[in-house]
């Protein structure tokens, strides 16, 4: 099949804009005056080092960063920073400990992780599935704690925080991995967020983390020092030889971003489109099932079951047959939860969501 023809609905690796990748294939045997790919550059010549620090200056605006605070360019994932975070800040006070929000897998292998390393409090009764945001009155948070920890869009389960969590000046540090640029962010909130490149913002490789210089240098002992903020902030992310074709594919995104008018336009584009999906469901009659309450429903990752919560796995499987006949690929259900699942990311055009809402009704229409 014709490449233009494929719909990437994929989670992660995701779709990069179409312009993006042919610049990049355009500059790909000789970048700039180079003469030679970006793929074999130092990191030390000086067009890695402009491409770096063009990518945190378009990173910085877009986003409003202020001064005090740092920008990572780091290996190591998403999971990575499962480890990072506590590594780096839970000796910020002396208790050693951090309240975690766990709302999904993702914030469940983070608290987990973090367990390693101090006493973690889970600061909600445990949930039975992962459907809703457990109401904030009733979080007991710990004036004591180091941080609060939370993520922002649960990629697998679909549950997207819509309000920054009230910490009571406790710092706030946040998983922004899947909705990362995908609507403006009032980054002075908080002490720490960080994104994996892969979804929103480019490609594997590289993690974004964006933190506030004082709480640098409280880093455990025995923290890896390629995961130590302070030594990374002070070596512009070259401590060690970053990803450098990361980071120049994200620089490339943060451009296309900046050009199709930044945080705001994506937020007003990115609800357009969940809508589009989440209409279709919640006119099918109950043929398609969001398990999610409809309050913290994720306009990145939309999970949906047929027929019931649990799912008709024979429809389910037709249903992502034909839609890989018609293109549209990557629709599978995370393997932990199965079912459907349709990722919306920056992207993702208004026309390819189109062309999933119009193959939902058909299919509905087949099959009610
Ligand atoms: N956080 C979120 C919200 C994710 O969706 C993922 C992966 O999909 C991760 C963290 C882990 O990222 P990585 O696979 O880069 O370690």
């Amino acid at each position: 099949m014709d490449q233009t023809q494929t719909i990437n609905f994929g989670a992660g690796p995701a779709k990069i804009p179409q312009s993006v990748l042919l610049k990049a294939q355009q500059e790909f045997l000789n970048f700039s005056t180079s003469g030679i790919s970006v793929l074999e550059m130092s990191h030390r010549a000086s067009d890695f080092i402009q491409i770096i620090n063009r990518t945190e200056s378009v990173l910085r605006e877009l986003l409003n960063i202020p001064a005090n605070y740092k920008v990572l360019f780091l290996q190591g994932g998403g999971s990575g920073q499962f480890s990072a975070i506590p590594l780096n800040l839970i000796g910020l006070k002396k208790d050693m400990c951090a309240d975690y929000v766990v709302t999904g897998t993702w914030s469940e292998k983070a608290a987990k992780e973090a367990e390693k390393y101090g006493k973690i409090n889970i600061v909600h009764p445990k949930m039975d599935s992962y459907t809703k945001i457990p109401d904030p009155s009733s979080w007991t948070l710990n004036p004591a704690a180091s941080y609060v920890y939370y993520c922002n869009n649960e990629t697998i389960h679909g549950v997207e925080f819509n309000f920054i969590p009230e910490t009571n000046s406790v710092v706030l540090v946040c998983d922004m991995s899947s909705n990362f640029l995908s609507r403006p962010i009032d980054v002075s909130k908080f002490g720490l967020i960080y994104a994996g490149a892969q979804k929103n913002v480019g490609c594997a490789g590289v993690t974004v983390v964006i933190v506030r210089e004082d709480l640098l240098g409280h880093t455990l002992k025995e923290c890896p020092i390629i995961l130590d903020y302070k030594t990374q902030a002070e070596l512009n992310s070259m401590y060690n030889t970053p990803p450098c074709y990361s980071i120049y594919i994200m620089g490339l995104v943060l451009e296309w971003i900046k050009s199709n008018g930044g945080g705001a336009a994506m937020e007003s584009l990115n609800q357009q489109k969940s809508l589009l999906i989440y209409d279709v469901i919640n006119s099918s009659n109950g043929f398609y099932v969001c398990p999610v309450e409809e309050t913290c429903r994720s306009r990145m990752n939309i999970p949906f079951r047929i027929r019931s919560k649990e799912g008709d796995a024979t429809l389910e499987k037709e249903f992502l047959e034909g839609a890989s006949k018609k293109g549209m690929i990557s629709l599978k259900g995370h393997r932990s939860v199965g079912g459907i699942r349709a990722s919306l990311y920056n992207a993702v055009t208004l026309q390819d969501t189109e062309a999933l809402a119009t193959y939902m009704k058909e299919f509905l229409r087949q099959h009610q």
